[in-house]
């Protein structure tokens, strides 16, 4: 088999390189290679809708299976790459098939981090990254009677309010003094560990875990300082190690995943990497090399590369945003808070609708802001813009940020 491109992995970022080639007019043979079995679909909802069965499978997929077929993309799926061939131009499948290619696309994600700790293979104990996992977990969820989720990160805490609307108890486990600590400041955390406190999560912080115990089954988490608390389900989500070993083990400079250029062209002839594994360039980030895991970085990044191979070649520059969903509350964040100096609170989080505006020397770097989607899209702006202004000004609900922006 031989493809002009070929992509590694059909999640978010695979599928939209293949949807932009498509759109570019790119009229070139096209491959995705996908460990999973089903087309590419939506990640996010894993933890939110479709977790909830609030979305059916079909709802979440990313194009249905005549798009694919009528836009002659190969699916060759249920296969993973277990090696790349640099100098022959070839990729080569755990079942052994040889696939050559003109130019590679390495858009593997990652797999759930595991808690170093014994125990943390037992059955009963769940890593949320796919459908089979959601799918898993959904399952396992509804016959639990003791849920623990560890990472009060956003999946953890996404999980943790679906369950907990559905009725159940949940106890909530984080190594940090906070939630959200890697990702948000320590309002937004407080927040949100008052919310999941008052819908019943019982959450608790700077908790260490010595072992999972059961025999053939989880049956409870050891704490570090001894006390065991029972659990027949344990939802980790304690983030992800990117999928990159058979790039690295080729030869691709790598650190915290793949490195890439902002042409998000990797150190080998013709293979390119995005989305979760790729560690790139960051002109929010002050130009530092960071991964992020978002569907906004997988998505730019694919665009970066399919026109790059169309002959558009043109620098990844994209701002960063997220979102979350949790009980009613739709977090939307823009720009990244890491290394800011000052935080401005615009709002009142009593109402539940209120922002966060993180500074840096005096600049907006990014926002967290809690059902207020206006702010949500006029702070995009002022990110981009760097904007500068008085602390009462960004502070006042009254103004919006875009009558701040110096006129254009
Ligand atoms: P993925 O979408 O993970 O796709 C990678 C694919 O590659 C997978 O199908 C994998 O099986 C396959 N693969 C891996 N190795 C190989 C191999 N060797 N051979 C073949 N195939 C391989 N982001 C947001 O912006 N907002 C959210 O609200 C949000 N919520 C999330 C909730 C959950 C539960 C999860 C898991 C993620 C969430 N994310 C969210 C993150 C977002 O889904 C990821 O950033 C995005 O999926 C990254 O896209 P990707 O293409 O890099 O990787």
């Amino acid at each position: 088999m031989q493809f002009d491109v070929v992509i590694v992995g059909g999640g978010h970022g695979g599928a939209q390189v293949a949807v932009m080639l498509r759109t570019q007019k790119f009229e070139g043979s096209i491959a995705i290679i996908g460990e999973e079995p089903e087309l590419p679909y939506e990640r996010p909802p894993l933890s939110k809708e479709y977790f909830a069965g609030e979305k059916s499978f079909e709802r979440i997929q990313i194009r249905p299976a005549k798009y694919w077929e009528e836009r002659s993309v190969t699916m060759l799926l249920g296969r993973r790459v277990v090696g790349v061939d640099p100098a022959a131009h070839q990729v080569t499948t755990a079942d052994g098939t040889v696939i050559g290619y003109g130019k590679l696309v390495w858009a593997t994600g990652g797999t759930p981090r595991m808690l170093p700790v014994p125990g943390a293979d037992l059955p009963g104990v769940q890593g949320v990254r796919t459908r089979a996992d959601a799918d898993a977990m959904k399952a396992a969820s509804d016959t639990a009677r003791q849920i623990v989720v560890i990472g009060g990160g956003y999946i953890g805490l996404e999980a943790a309010a679906v369950l907990t609307k559905a009725g159940k108890k949940v106890v909530l486990l984080e190594a940090q003094p906070r939630v959200l600590a890697r990702v948000a400041g320590e309002e937004l955390s407080r927040f949100f560990e008052q919310e999941h406190r008052a819908h019943g999560v019982d959450i608790r912080l700077g908790v260490g875990i010595s072992a999972l115990e059961g025999d053939g089954h989880v049956t409870g988490i050891r704490l570090s300082d001894g006390e065991v608390i029972p659990a027949d389900l344990v939802i980790v989500g304690i983030g992800i190690v990117p999928a990159v070993e058979p790039l690295l083990a080729a030869g691709a400079e790598g650190g915290n995943g793949v490195r890439v250029d902002p042409l998000c062209k990797t150190s080998l002839p013709d293979i390119y990497a995005i989305g979760d594994c790729a560690e790139h360039v960051n002109d929010f980030a002050d130009g530092a090399h960071i991964r992020l895991e978002s569907v906004q970085n997988a998505n730019d990044q694919a665009n970066v590369v399919a026109k790059g191979i169309c002959g558009a070649e043109a620098p990844y520059h994209a701002i960063p945003w997220f979102w979350s969903n949790q009980y009613d509350l739709k977090l939307q964040t823009a720009g990244l808070s890491g290394g800011h100096d000052a935080t401005v609170l615009r709002g009142d989080p009593a109402t539940r609708s209120f922002s966060i505006l993180y500074l840096k020397a005096g600049r907006v770097i990014a926002l967290d802001c809690v059902n207020a989607t206006r702010d949500y899209v006029q702070g995009r702006m002022a990110v981009t813009a760097g904007l500068m202004a008085p602390r009462e000004q960004l502070a006042d609900v009254a103004t919006p940020l875009k009558a701040l922006l110096p006129a254009a």
